[in-house]
């Protein structure tokens, strides 16, 4: 078993107040329902031993390989704005970090096996349903191009776990670059635990930010940077339409990573407004309150930061704020270049030349007008409850292809202000050099035609929790693993929910 897990754990070298040292609780009867091949090579581990009987106990929780060092990570965190000093991993367990094929440090973390001293009055175990959710919704994001933690196997547990009635149990082992979150930099800092921050800070920096090591400010520059990973992921959802549900600072990842799939869901029709959680009452964690909502989590996170960023009080601050003030700015960038993109708007227009002394006020204007173009577009899917995804897929179809465009108007409430849009969107598509064909090769590059439709993750829930039936789990993993390409054999599952389909909250399932 130790060749199989060639483990090394970092963060189980840290001092001992950074976790609990804990083993997993062993379960009655594992099963494995899915293991994630591809994944498993690019670990370098093997997947026909990991598919095998004796992996299936490690995947359990019943059996710990000696290579690893169980442990659950301590934290701290802002739930819903208010501060919790300590949550930690309360069903949770890091195995170990293996080296995977890019030499990239990953976690092998599994979650819902067993109490450990952070369970406060939980029960340590997850419920089938939201570890299918999660490992679906979590590879659909991978597929997708957005960074996320990853999910390599679930299991069935054979017992039950009491949540509002009983469940089946189960376990899935996830991975991630790090288990580190912005509530861990808080749990240290809550505590006054300088040299615990410092610590941290270090093991971070070397982990995932390693051209940091040798910067002048060090500390300030790890800010920076998450700040930049952060700025770029959240645009990343809102380009696809994703919503997290619960952006607590302990589910916001110090690597940039999405990470702690609770109720989150992708938005059908569109509207900024978009809650699903059925735990977020006052909509805090709305669609487009993501970015606000990441810029005062990376607030928290740089307060936790003062004491190593200077011995003045003041000066740690001004410091901080500098850096905290490109958020909004790196965050545009992202996200206007990302609609851009989804519009098929590439490059600078013929008429800007590279040696133009006003090259870069005329990018400028650019931009402006084409992001208006990308604002009014949405404005119009709004007013027409229109579906995000399709109606993007079709404005890619769109270029070349005029019966996508009929679909297109037929899904607008208003075709005049569709067609008088669809000629401003021309015009400015007549301006560069692309032909349509490429055109519309790029756009359907970014405009995904399959997302983890809400329905659709229910039905699959539905069919293994009542029914022990996983073939509807499989085909939805099957068809979220390409979703930029058309698959014509699965095309119902480009299709919107219908009325009675619609799904209106999801549930942590805790
Ligand atoms: P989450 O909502 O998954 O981000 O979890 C928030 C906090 O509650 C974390 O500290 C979890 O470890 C803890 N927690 C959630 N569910 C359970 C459970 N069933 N048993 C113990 N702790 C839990
Ligand atoms: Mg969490």
């Amino acid at each position: 078993m130790t060749f199989h897990f060639p483990f090394d754990n970092s963060y189980a070298r840290l001092p001992d107040r950074f976790f609990a040292r804990i083993a997993p609780t062993p379960v009655a009867a594992p099963r494995l329902i899915r293991l994630n091949r591809d994944l498993a090579v690019e670990l370098g581990l093997d997947p026909d031993w990991l598919a095998g009987p004796e992996a299936l106990e490690v995947l359990s929780g019943r059996e710990v390989p000696d290579t690893a060092t169980p442990i659950a990570m301590a934290y701290a965190g802002h739930q819903f704005g208010h501060f919790v000093p300590q949550l930690g991993d309360g069903r949770a367990i890091l195995l170990g970090e293996v080296i995977d094929r890019q030499g990239v440090r990953r976690d092998l973390h599994l979650k819902g096996s067993g109490r450990t001293p952070f369970s406060r009055n939980g029960d340590g175990r997850a419920a089938l349903g939201p570890v299918l959710r999660e490992y679906l919704i979590s590879e659909a994001m991978f597929a997708l191009g957005i960074p996320t933690t990853r999910s390599l196997a679930a299991v069935t547990t054979g017992e039950t776990v009491a949540r509002e009635m009983p469940l089946p149990g189960a376990v899935l082992t996830r991975v991630a670059q790090s288990h580190i979150r912005i509530g861990t930099f808080q749990f240290f800092a809550a505590r006054g635990d300088e040299e615990g921050l410092r610590l941290l800070a270090d093991h971070v920096i070397a982990r995932h930010y390693p051209d940091l090591g040798t910067h002048e400010k060090p500390y300030l520059a790890l800010l920076e940077a998450v700040i930049a990973r952060q700025a770029d992921l959240i645009a990343r959802w809102l380009l696809v339409g994703f919503i997290h549900g619960v952006m607590n600072t302990d589910n916001m990842s110090i690597a940039g990573e999405t990470i702690d799939y609770g109720p989150c869901a992708f938005m059908d029709a569109y509207d900024p407004a978009t809650v699903f959680s059925s735990i977020d009452h006052h909509g805090r964690y709305a669609y487009a309150n993501q970015p606000q909502i990441g810029a005062w989590n990376l607030t928290r996170f740089a307060e936790t930061l003062l004491p190593l960023l200077s011995d003045n009080e003041q000066d740690a601050i001004a410091q901080a704020e500098s850096v905290l003030s490109g958020y909004g700015a790196r965050f545009e960038v992202a996200y206007h270049s990302g609609l851009r993109r989804k519009l098929g708007l590439l490059g600078a227009p013929d008429n800007v030349r590279p040696d133009d002394p006003f090259a870069q006020e005329k990018d400028a204007l650019r931009v402006r007008e084409d992001v208006q173009l990308a604002q009014d577009f949405l404005k119009l899917l709004q007013q027409s409850e229109a579906d995000f995804t399709l109606a993007f897929r079709r404005l890619s179809d769109a270029v070349t292809d005029p019966a996508a465009e009929d679909a297109l108007r037929g899904m607008s409430a208003r075709p005049d202000l569709y067609e008088a849009w669809a000629t401003r969107w021309r015009q400015r598509l007549a301006q560069d050099a692309w032909s349509p064909a490429d055109r519309s090769k790029e756009m359907r590059a970014v405009n995904p035609a399959f997302i983890a439709r809400n329905h659709r993750v229910e039905a699959v829930i539905e069919a293994a929790v009542q029914r022990n039936d996983f073939a509807p789990f499989e085909e939805l993993l099957t068809v979220l693993s390409k979703p930029f390409d058309d698959q014509p054999r699965y095309a119902p599952y480009r299709d919107p929910p219908k009325s009675h389909e619609r799904v209106e909250a999801t549930f942590c399932g805790t």
